[in-house]
């Protein structure tokens, strides 16, 4: 018989898949290799679950997390999934705080897994008492035994990439790999997984950021905008800014049609933060050589999207959906 004792042991050793047809427009004699790191083939459905099991394993060797205690985090729901189920299997309670921009999908994902939500207003200042950070610092206290890995802050969300993510991309491309592209939410992944990829190729590969139009990575203010998981209005402790060689802005709308692309084309149902990621991966591969290997990181699958991005009614509400680039609304609706 061949069967794994617990669904933790499955997390990690996520696939590459070559991109050929978001790809298809860059000149041949020049273009390079795009591979993408297919992230929802973990057991929680995405990156997130290698930093829930490595968070959780240092607080229990620690002494923070003790027997039956109980994990609270702000979390856009991926980190939830893998905390939620991690802790399951060890007998600890979770509590989870979430904006209000999430998808239903996502937090009735969580609350199926058994943990407790709470949603909170996106559109206040993270020191503002409704805000989800606020409340979830409030919980902690009120809660007997309440631990919160504070993925933001915990050393251990870049140290997961480090030790897994990024010896993965290395070996999978057989060293090959010169540029690794991926959204910045945290900062865990493009930290943990680029100090790898720096020490393994004496400084070689370049590292990309792709981060929403607005956010504080790319030079904006913090103003709102839609894709999920990734940008900041505040610069965490888990990102590493002396990592990344460049980071990159992509817009809401490119987002969104080219994670509708990557579902279409490429076969990958997949989050709208891995579309952003794939708008830089791009824009990386038009002015990279025939030799270069690009590998991108698509955080999370597209089951949580169905009712934002891959609906037409959504998308043309916000005026992302139209028959050619650069049309307006209006020439949606005639
Ligand atoms: N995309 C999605 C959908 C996410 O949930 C996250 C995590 N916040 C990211 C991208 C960014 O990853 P990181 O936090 O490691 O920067």
């Amino acid at each position: 018989m061949r069967y794994y004792t617990s669904l933790v042991d499955l997390i990690g050793n996520t696939p590459l898949v070559q991109l050929r047809s978001v790809t298809s427009h860059l000149d041949p004699a020049n273009a390079p290799t795009v591979l993408a790191k297919v992230e929802y083939f973990n057991p929680g459905g995405s990156v997130k679950d290698r930093i829930a099991v490595r968070m959780i394993e240092a607080a229990e060797a620690s002494g923070e997390l003790k027997p039956g205690g109980t994990i609270v985090e702000p979390t856009s729901g991926n980190t939830g999934v893998g905390l939620a189920i991690v802790a399951q299997q060890r007998g600890y309670r979770c509590v989870f705080v979430l904006p209000d921009k999430v998808a239903a999908d996502k937090v009735n994902t969580l609350k199926a897994y058994g943990a407790e939500v709470h949603v909170c207003p996106t559109a206040v200042a993270p020191e503002d008492p409704r805000s989800y950070y606020s409340v979830s610092d409030r919980l902690v206290r009120e809660i007997d035994g309440a631990w919160k890995p504070n993925q933001y802050a915990n050393i251990n969300n870049p140290r997961s990439h480090y030790e897994t993510t990024g010896p993965e991309v290395w070996e999978q491309t057989d060293g090959r790999i010169t540029h690794f592209v991926a959204g910045v939410g945290t900062g865990g992944t493009i930290s943990g997984t680029g100090r790898y990829l720096k020490e393994a190729s004496g400084g070689r590969v370049q590292i990309i950021g792709a981060d929403p139009e607005g956010s504080v990575y790319s030079g904006g203010t913090g103003r709102p905008y839609l894709v999920e998981g990734v940008g900041e209005d505040f610069w965490p402790d888990a990102f590493d800014r002396t990592i990344t060689d460049e980071i990159i802005a992509v817009s809401d709308r490119q987002s969104f049609e080219l994670t509708r692309r990557l579902a279409r084309e490429e076969g990958l149902l997949v989050g709208g933060s891995c579309g952003m990621a794939v708008v830089a991966a791009l824009r990386v591969a038009e002015r990279a050589g025939k030799d270069d290997v690009i590998v991108v990181l698509l955080p999370d699958g597209g089951r949580g999207y169905l009712g934002k991005i891959f609906n037409d009614q959504w998308m043309s509400d916000y005026g992302f959906l139209d028959t050619a680039a650069g049309d307006t609304v209006g020439d949606v609706l005639t």
